[in-house]
């Protein structure tokens, strides 16, 4: 059996970089002590051609990779910028020789470029660029940028320039590095979308309507159908019907009734270009490159060199009978090509798909003038791009705050123009990823230098990849250390940068820097091609000219449409109606309200009550509406609670076995202990049972037991009391007797019954004693001496007790036996306690409660004496 390998680690190639900076630390230090600026100089990659093994000999054939290893021992690969030699020819140094090839390197003279008639020159750092194509169809951008030098990297990769088809996801836009381009302008949508760009463009027109008749009169469906058939009423014109957002021809048809389209389709509804500039008799449109390098400020070049899109059937003004026919009204390449008359490119000026410098020749050649022509198309791309102007620079001032050395973004777009018999142009379509496939010779002629230019164009190469990655770890570092510590600590580390502001509160950063602007106008002057710049326009006059369209978020975006239009005559007739709906019912409450005080009887006047004659202040009863709501609000809500009080209240008092088992409901009866006794599972055990059974005896005799002393102790303070009457009657006065009196003062001081008790107390049971035994009292008063007290005990005998004092100790009884009865004993022997003064401090703390009542008691009867 084959055994279980544990699973390789996976290996992880140190990037170029790493490599590059671990090749710096291994070099020697120079006679001064300090390592040579390696990183300073311009694309050097260092390889080790050390193999790491036997196992993996066979991929490092093809990729050395960096193994560390001091000294001079080392041989390092030195790779160049263009990337053009091979594997072989890559000479093989020590470091010292690196060393020298890198002073000769640096020593020589940078590379400049002046921008025409400025001294601006740019800083350029030559530095091999990586780019991603992992999202591009079109094998073409990867073929031309391997051939330029560029390196292929995956996504996750630090790429320098991203070309993607599709427009990318806002979350890689907001994590996007400083260094990193990518082909898409973030909002691009509101002009590269049929609908959006129609809109846009309508609404530039309404604002600046002798300058922007640069496309066909557009409508949108179904929300401006009204108008459109107004205007189809009054002129008989050709219409052409689009999809909102298909292309390549899908969905397109001509008609000259309007009624054939469904009321709910969304469609863009365009006059038809009846009269087309004809070459050989056929239809064509212009594909015009167009390249937006930024939007803030807007830069824009177009390509001189484009395609001629013919139709492959002659050109007829629609009828009826030919209106269905794509091959004569529509151009689209994907239509066109599937026709058998379709002709390939044979010549410059033959075939279905011809070079701009074809057409710009067949101008010249039929006396038109070109560069009046190319003026107007200029213009119109100008004015096309200005209509999303706001949205674009927003939309990039979002994604991007940080970018402040380069552009985030650039946009290769394609304009489809129509070009009617007068030569005028016509935007038809804005395509966000115009068609970079390279099928017949004449793609490949105008495609290919098309990317080449393009990527030429971009200022990525201005931009120190390393030395950014290097400060955003500083400032990461510092904001970290800034949560942590204190800000002005993070604040002294070298590389730290705070956020500077402006007064308007926008970050300084969030566009490029000045200087950096001027570093990518100068690259982007000296790199133009085969492009030329329309944006920002080479004719002072026409700076000017397009300044004021700059102007346009000053009027609300949808301001005046039909839809809007409708839309405040829909919300105007609402709210009067519900105006008048709430004054029907104000008047209508009024009356009831009127109504039920005549009835009553008396009329409380508030505050826009209706007065006979006068008018209602609708503000008046309006607040005076709304307090009643409130008031009827917070009475629900009262109730609400009020219920909620009870609902719990209830929930507490009622008996359950939880309660029992805690022994907060000990008198639950014995039936109804059962009815609430929780059904026990066969799990309980016996042996949990008699415990339980074993614990209510213990209870019920304990309770037994309380009740036996309780009754115990009755009878002593019974007996007690008893004696007592007869000693203060008989023997003892409170200063003949000191001996007792002191053992009566001394229990007396521990409780707080004098401090206590309110002054004038009457007590009841001794008062009535000593009334009873007063003569007896006074006479033993008169016959003891101190000397006699021994004798007196010692010949004590009872006194005889009246009728009145009889009666009054049985009914005594009687209470005490009946309190006895209610289970009362509690409260009977503290309050027996606090009249004869044995309270302890301890049991005031225990029975505060009873203490409260008997003090209350007292009080009470000494009000009302
Ligand atoms: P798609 O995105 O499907 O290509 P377009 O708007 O580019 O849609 O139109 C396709 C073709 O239809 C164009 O190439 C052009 O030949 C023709 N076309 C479009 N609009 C008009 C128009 N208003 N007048 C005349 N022809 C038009």
């Amino acid at each position: 059996m084959p055994s279980k390998k544990s699973p390789r680690p996976t290996y992880s190639e140190p990037n170029p970089y790493t490599r590059f900076f671990n090749a710096h630390k291994s070099l020697p230090p120079d006679k001064n002590g300090q390592k040579q600026g390696v990183y300073n100089r311009e694309s050097v990659y260092v390889l080790s051609n050390k193999s790491r093994g036997k196992r993996r000999s066979g991929r490092e054939n093809n990729l050395p990779t960096w193994r560390r290893r001091g000294g001079n021992e080392d041989h390092i690969m030195v790779v160049t910028q263009d990337n053009t030699q091979q594997q072989r020819d890559k000479p093989l140094l020590t470091a010292s020789q690196l060393d020298s090839i890198c002073y000769d390197v640096i020593k020589e003279p940078p590379m400049q470029f002046h921008v025409n008639g400025t001294d601006i020159v740019p800083s350029i750092r030559g530095l091999r660029l990586s780019v991603c194509v992992e999202h591009t169809r079109f094998q073409l951008v990867a073929k031309v940028t391997r051939n330029m030098g560029f390196q292929h990297v995956p996504e996750h990769r630090l790429w320098n320039i991203q070309w993607s088809d599709s427009t990318p996801h806002h979350d890689l836009l907001r994590n996007m590095k400083r260094f990193q381009q990518i082909n898409h302008f973030p909002g691009m949508v509101e002009i590269c979308r049929k609908d959006l760009l129609s809109r846009n463009l309508n609404r530039m027109l309404k604002m600046f309507p002798g300058d922007y008749r640069i496309f066909p009169k557009t409508w949108l469906m179904p929300t401006d159908a009204y108008d459109v058939a107004i205007y189809a009423n009054k002129h008989k014109r050709t219409f052409i019907l689009k999809p909102y957002s298909a292309g390549q021809g899908r969905g397109i048809w001509i008609t000259t009734d309007l009624r054939t389209v469904g009321k709910r389709e969304k469609l863009i509804c365009q006059t038809y270009i009846e009269r087309p500039l004809l070459i050989d008799g056929y239809k064509f449109d212009l594909r015009v490159y167009t390249l937006v390098t930024s939007v803030d400020p807007l830069r824009i070049f177009v390509y001189n060199e484009g395609l001629a899109r013919f139709a492959t059937q002659k050109y007829v003004p629609p009828t009826t009978g030919n209106s269905h026919n794509v091959f004569m009204h529509l151009t689209n390449y994907c239509l066109n090509r599937r026709n058998s008359q379709y002709m390939v490119g044979n010549g410059p000026e033959a075939g279905s798909k011809r070079k701009l410098s074809a057409f710009n020749k067949w101008l010249v050649d039929h006396n038109y003038d070109v560069a009046e022509f190319w003026a107007s198309v200029d213009d119109a791309i100008i004015k096309t791009l200005i209509s999303a102007w706001p949205t674009l620079k927003h939309n990039y001032n979002v994604c991007f705050p940080k970018h402040d050395k380069i552009q985030a973004s650039f946009q290769l777009l394609g304009f489809d123009i129509l070009v009617d018999w007068k030569l005028k142009p016509y935007i038809l379509e804005v395509n966000h990823t115009p068609s970079l496939s390279a099928d017949e010779s004449v793609d490949m002629e105008v495609k290919r230098p098309l990317i080449r230019d393009t990527l030429n164009m971009l200022s990525t190469a201005l931009v120190d990849k390393e030395q950014i990655i290097r400060d955003d770890r500083t400032e990461h570092r510092a904001r970290l250390l800034r949560n942590i510590y204190n800000k002005k600590a993070a604040a002294q580390m070298p590389g730290y940068s705070s956020p500077i502001r402006e007064v308007g509160g926008h970050d300084v950063r969030q566009a490029c820097s000045i200087g950096a602007l001027t570093q990518q106008i100068a690259w982007e002057e000296s790199h133009l091609g085969n492009y030329r710049r329309i944006m920002p326009p080479r004719d002072s006059s026409k700076v000017n000219y397009y300044c004021k369209f700059y102007e346009q978020n000053k009027q609300p975006m949808f301001a005046d449409t039909v839809a809007s239009r409708r839309r405040e005559q829909l919300n105007l007739q609402a709210m009067q109606k519900h105006q008048r709906e709430r004054q029907q019912d104000l008047v209508q409450q009024q009356q009831n309200q009127t109504q039920a005080q005549n009835r009553i009887g008396k009329h409380v006047r508030w505050p826009g009550d209706l007065v006979q004659g006068a008018e209602v202040n609708p503000v008046i009863l309006q607040s005076r509406r709304r307090r009643e709501e409130a008031e009827a609000y917070a009475k629900k809500h009262r109730a609400l609670i009020a219920r909620e009080i009870q609902r719990q209240k209830e929930q507490l008092l009622a008996p359950t076995c939880a309660k029992e088992r805690l022994g907060i409901w000990q008198s639950v009866r014995r039936e109804k202990r059962s009815q609430f006794s929780p059904k026990r599972g066969s799990s309980i055990t016996k042996g949990y049972r008699r415990k339980q059974q074993r614990s209510l005896s213990q209870r019920a005799r304990q309770q037994r037991m309380l009740e036996m002393e309780a009754q115990r102790d009755a009878k002593f303070l019974e007996e007690h009391a008893q004696k007592q009457r007869l000693e203060g009657g008989r023997v003892v006065g409170k200063s003949e007797s000191p001996d007792l009196t002191s053992k009566i003062t001394t229990k007396s001081k521990t409780s707080l019954k004098k401090k206590v008790r309110p002054k004038g107390k009457p007590d009841l049971s001794k008062e009535t004693l000593r009334e009873s035994n007063h003569c007896q009292m006074t006479k033993s008063k008169v016959e003891l001496t101190p000397g006699t007290k021994a004798r007196a005990f010692a010949n004590w005998t009872a006194g005889t007790i009246n009728e009145a004092e009889t009666d009054q100790l049985l009914s005594w009884r009687k209470e005490r036996a009946s309190q006895l009865n209610e289970t009362r004993l509690r409260e009977l022997i503290f309050s027996k306690m606090y009249e004869n003064g044995h309270l302890t401090k301890n049991d005031i703390k225990c029975f505060p409660d009873l203490l409260y009542q008997i003090l209350n008691n007292d009080c009470e009867e000494a009000s009302s004496r």
